[in-house]
């Protein structure tokens, strides 16, 4: 039996089969080096980032070891937004859907927290959430940790970096001592040693090559002057790749926003996405940027973080990172899945320092290129092919995405090919149609009725 293979670990038949029917045949490197010492109730310290199949390898720990029985949190999933813990508490249902009704609940800032206290009222085996809001569960005394085997720090990096420090030290010291703590993390800074120090008995360490990166995302560089040199660099490189979908990473919130003002100036189709955004500015901007219908994100790397963005074409550093792991954290978030990716770095000669560290870190000397001619300034700026048609109707409204594809393809309705995504949230819902029948979608919607009320749709930016 290849030791790659998840029969060579001591799981349930029924998570094999599961395993067998989601097509997971062999084990991510990730999954290979950490899972029998997770199985073994051993404290694991895994630098893994997101795609390498992370999620799964404590998610069967976990699941392997459950007390179906036993209605109090067992284990407890930190993670650094909600979008992250959405994400885990899914993978994490159908990794589990073979057992026989096991509880998960999410518990995240951003919704009341009266809902929630009812929803763990009725039990949990397993709980995800973002400390902020687990910590206030932990002193309103909602959520008690009595039970808690298993402590899983899910980008822990990220965690500190969003400065969840006293919070995290908070929901730990509620825990059980005697626990199993398993903590991955995409980066390994000074800050996130110290905490596994603290915090964690005699890890096991675990790191995988992600060597991806170098194989499928080709990097360029280039040297600018001023800020306004750096600008008009950006609109070069937009302006010559034309990519349906990039995201510009800066440093900085201001920064962030910065940039977002002047590419809409200049006409592009841009959101900025960092950590000040209320959630459902939030949701609204990854909704947007998700389903087509706004090509450009500039976003802050905390703000990225959980993102799960398919198919980028293109990733700029507005301003590069000084931290290479970053770096390369970044860059990895284009050319997913074998796709060839592109990745775009602009520094000046005051960051050059960064550049030498990114080069020793990535084993390639870092060799600036020369920007696309200036001639393509002329050019307009790529238009998103779709555009967002909002509903303040969603989930709670019993709203499905295939009664409402019905809907838009029924009598005098459009082609099923002229819709793209359907995103249903709580109590709103995004379409993204092609630009060429907005008017024609949104007249249909202002006929229809939803649970005995009219429908109200509307166009979301341009
Ligand atoms: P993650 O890094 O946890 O976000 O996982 C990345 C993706 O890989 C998810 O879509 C998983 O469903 C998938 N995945 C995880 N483990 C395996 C495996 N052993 N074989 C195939 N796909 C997997």
């Amino acid at each position: 039996m290849s030791e790659q293979c998840f029969s060579s670990l001591q799981l349930q038949p029924e998570l094999l089969k599961n395993l067998q029917s989601l097509s997971y045949e062999e084990m991510t490197p990730v999954q290979a080096k950490s899972l029998p010492s997770i199985l073994s109730g051993k404290d694991v310290i895994a630098q893994a980032k997101t795609g390498s199949g992370k999620t799964a390898a404590f998610g069967l720990g976990i699941l392997a070891n459950l007390d179906l029985k036993n209605y109090q949190p067992q284990s407890l999933i930190l993670c650094p937004t909600r979008e992250l813990a959405d994400q885990v508490a899914n993978a994490l249902r159908q990794l589990a859907r073979t057992l026989p009704n096991v509880k998960i609940l999410t518990l995240c800032g951003g919704v009341p927290i009266r809902t929630q206290v009812k929803s763990l009222s009725h039990g949990a085996h397993i709980v995800v959430g973002t400390p902020g809001r687990i910590a206030k569960h932990l002193r309103k005394e909602y959520l008690t940790l009595a039970s808690l085997t298993t402590l899983v720090l899910d980008e822990g990096d990220r965690m500190l970096e969003m400065g969840f420090q006293e919070q995290l030290d908070d929901i730990i010291n509620a825990a059980p001592k005697k626990r199993q703590t398993l903590l991955f993390s995409a980066t390994y800074p000074p800050a996130i040693q110290s905490i596994a120090k603290r915090v964690m008995k005699n890890p096991e360490m675990v790191k995988v090559d992600d060597g991806h990166d170098e194989l499928t995302i080709k990097q360029h560089f280039y040297k600018v002057g001023s800020r306004e040199e750096r600008m008009t660099a950006l609109r070069l490189l937009l302006l010559k790749h034309r990519p349906k979908s990039a995201v510009i990473f800066c440093n900085t919130k201001n920064d962030a926003m910065d940039v977002t003002d002047e590419l809409l100036d200049f006409g592009f189709s841009a959101l900025d996405l960092h950590g000040d955004l209320d959630q459902v500015d939030r949701d609204d901007t990854l909704a947007r940027f998700a389903n087509k219908s706004v090509s450009i994100l500039v976003a802050t790397d905390v703000a990225a973080r959980g993102l799960d963005i398919e198919s980028l074409d293109m990733v700029i550093n507005f301003f590069t990172s000084s931290n290479p792991e970053v770096h390369v954290h970044r860059i990895g978030r284009t050319g997913r899945a074998g796709d060839k990716g592109m990745a775009c770095s602009l520094y000046s000669e005051k960051e050059s320092f960064k550049m030498g560290r990114i080069g020793e870190y990535i084993g390639q000397e870092i060799v600036p290129e020369e920007l696309p001619s200036k001639a393509v300034l002329n050019d307009d700026p790529v238009e998103p092919e779709m555009v967002s048609i909002k509903m303040r109707i969603g989930k709670k409204q019993k709203l499905r995405a295939g009664t409402l594809l019905g809907i838009l393809t029924g009598e005098n309705g459009i082609k099923g090919s002229e819709v793209g995504k359907i995103q249903i949230f709580d109590n709103q819902s995004y379409i993204a149609v092609k630009r060429e029948v907005v008017k024609q979608v949104l007249r249909k919607l202002s006929k229809e009725n939803w649970k005995n009320r009219p429908i109200k749709a509307w166009k979301v930016g341009n």
